[in-house]
């Protein structure tokens, strides 16, 4: 089985430290002008589209190459913001539920994020959780849109593992409409987590398999978790 961690609002918060260094990495590349986040939807979407809308709406350049400076920069300003003054706090329950997973046979753990790799890997680090426990992921690049991550985790467990995975023993735990989407949208299972703003009602009605306030108390999530796992023979 395979168990999926969306990143912020879901492992952790770090007051928006990642919005704050993308618009450092903005004014330092185009110094002339003001970047802001107004009217971009932000919660749950790929860093690349968020990254796309903001070139589109100040009207700078946007190709590959520049996308590139613009997320070396990211990560430098992401990292630097982080070692200065570290925002990132991991969520009630995250760091008690993934260290039980992490010593459950028979289950992986990943990363399904809009985050890009470096970025995930320096705020998972902060929150206090070991990055290299979350060995099968998709990251912004991965996929146009977060209903084509899931297809790339189960294409990189299948990889790993040498054998498919049926998508029904993979959950996705996300705290945004769109986490719960993506993951319906593919087969997987859907637990939606209510500490990223989004309230538990609505993500019940997104058709969310489980909805909980909090990732803890651990006991009856992680069974329910469990309960997916593939029975032994
Ligand atoms: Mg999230």
């Amino acid at each position: 089985m395979l168990v999926l961690f969306d990143i912020d609002g879901t492992l952790l918060k770090s007051q928006h430290a990642g919005m704050h260094a993308m618009l450092d990495a903005f004014h330092q590349l185009h110094p002339d002008r003001r970047f802001s986040f107004d009217g971009v939807d932000i919660a749950g979407r790929l860093d690349t589209l968020i990254y796309n809308e903001m070139t589109s709406n100040h009207g700078v350049p946007n190709d590959p190459e520049s996308h590139d400076v613009f997320r070396q920069l990211y990560t430098t300003k992401i990292r630097s913001r982080l070692a200065d003054c570290n925002t990132v706090i991991a969520l009630d329950g995250v760091i008690e539920l993934v260290d039980q997973l992490a010593k459950e046979p028979g289950v992986e753990l990943g990363l399904l994020t809009g985050n890009y790799p470096d970025t995930a890997r320096i705020k998972v680090r902060h929150a206090g959780l070991d990055p290299d426990q979350f060995r099968v992921n998709a990251f912004a690049m991965d996929g146009a849109t977060r209903r084509d991550l899931p297809p790339v985790a189960l294409d990189r467990y299948a990889q790993r593992h040498g054998s498919p995975l049926d998508p029904a023993r993979a959950i996705i735990i996300g705290d945004t409409p769109n986490d719960v989407d993506c993951a319906l949208h593919n087969g997987f299972r859907s637990l939606a987590v209510a500490t990223g703003g989004f309230p538990a009602e609505q993500l019940k009605a997104c058709g969310a398999h489980l909805v909980v306030e909090k990732l803890s108390p651990t006991k009856p999530i992680l069974d329910w978790l469990l309960s997916h796992r593939e029975p032994t023979r």
